[in-house]
Parts: C-alpha cells; structure tokens; sequence
C-alpha cells in the first residue's frame, strides 16, 4: 500500500521488463475498485482483487504504451469493467502487438476493445468519488493525469519521475509538449501532491519543483522557461 488518505486506498504493483507501476485503486467509503495502467504485473493486480471482481468499476490508462497495457488480456479473464483511453492513444493501444515486436518482447495476445473515450476535463467517477482528468500530451500524444483533489494524489504515468520526466521519442512524442504539460498539468498541483509514476518511487510536485533536473530553471527563478 502506497496511499490511504481520507478517500482513496492506492497499492502499487512495479516489475516486468520496464519495472511499469501497476496500480490498484479502492474507493473507501464503498470498497469501489479501480485498475490503473495494468502491465506486467496484472496476475498480481487481480490476485490482490480476488473475490472483489465484481466490485471493480473501471481500467483506467494514463496512455496506450506497451509496458501499461500488456496485460489486460489477463484483467478481461476475470474482470469485466469497462477500458478508458483517451482517444489520441488509440493508435498505440491497438498497436500493441507491434510495440512489443519493436522490443523484441513476446506478444501480449489479441487486446481487448476499448470501452470509453476519457474526456479531459470530465472526471471519471469510483465509488462516491472522482478523478479529474488533465491532459497531458509529449511522452505520448493521449496522455493522461488522474489527479484527486480530496487526497491531493496523482497518477502521472509517464508524464514526470522522481527526478526524471518521460520520454519524447516515441511515435507521437513532443519535448516542447511534454514541458508545457509538466508546467501546466503538474505543476500548476499544490507542492504536497503526491505524485505516482508509471515507473520509480512516487515523489511530490514540490520536490519535482525544487530537485528536478530537468526542471531546475523553474526552481531557480533563473530562465523563467516554466514560470
Ligand atoms: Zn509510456
Ligand atoms: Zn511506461
């Protein structure tokens, strides 16, 4: 368990070749569930629901890469909620088979359809709960932040690391995008927002303002690129 506050119970589930952070989300107040980018680790995310399938309500991605999709064929066995995207990455999730050749990583298996399109600015409910949905495009062109207000936690995916930011040259990749979505989608967040990764330990948005390398301009007041 990475997270309880006074809504949201979160357990992370990190391994497989990319180490991706699969998350487990429950809803307190009614023991609503939600699976959030579930990779290589997912016989471990629905051995961790067990019993409570049924109570699972969503699968939500933060973008269509390979390393937090892969396994979804696994979650559909059991689970039967409905998959989120936003739209922008569904080019990627349908090429999953191809991400994993590029990689040289064994195929995933045929992947199941998408359910629902994730409209940023529209949040998307669990339990008696929500997550906003910030757009967050550069690492992949459909990205995705799920940001609580209530707990002040945030599922960044591959948005930003402890100390590191994503990647920008996949199919679809921007640096110039991705930094205006750090600026604009993460750290416009209050500092103690804590921030889950698609990769790595979680960190918090203050951290990242003061530590990041790649954001040290912004910590210094110096080039004023982010201000
Ligand atoms: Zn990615
Ligand atoms: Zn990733």
């Amino acid at each position: 368990m990475v997270h309880e506050g006074d809504s949201l119970k979160i357990d992370s589930f990190p391994g497989g070749p990319f180490q991706e952070n699969g998350y487990l989300v429950e809803c307190l107040a009614t023991g609503a569930l939600a699976v959030i980018d579930p990779g290589h680790t997912a016989p471990e995310i629905v051995a961790a629901i067990g019993g409570r399938a049924a109570r699972v309500e969503a699968i939500y991605l933060t973008h269509g890469h390979l390393d937090h999709v892969e396994g979804l064929p696994v979650v559909r066995e059991s689970i039967d909620a409905p998959i989120h995207l936003h739209p922008a990455d569904r080019f990627l999730y349908e090429g999953a088979v191809e991400q994993a050749r590029a990689f040289g990583l064994p195929s995933p298996g045929p992947m199941p359809p998408i359910d629902a399109e994730l409209n940023p600015g529209t949040p998307v409910p669990l339990g008696d709960t929500s997550f906003e949905v910030r757009f967050a495009p550069g690492h992949a062109p459909g990205h995705v932040i799920f940001h609580h207000t209530g707990d002040g936690v945030a599922l960044v995916g591959d948005v930003i690391f402890h100390r590191s930011i994503g990647r920008t040259d996949l199919p679809g990749g921007s640096m110039q995008e991705l930094m205006e979505s750090i600026r604009r989608e993460v750290l416009s967040l209050p500092d103690d927002t804590r921030l889950f990764t698609g990769h790595g330990p979680p960190t918090t948005v203050g951290g990242e303002r003061m530590g990041n390398p790649f954001l040290i301009s912004q910590a210094r007041g110096g080039a004023g690129e982010f201000a």
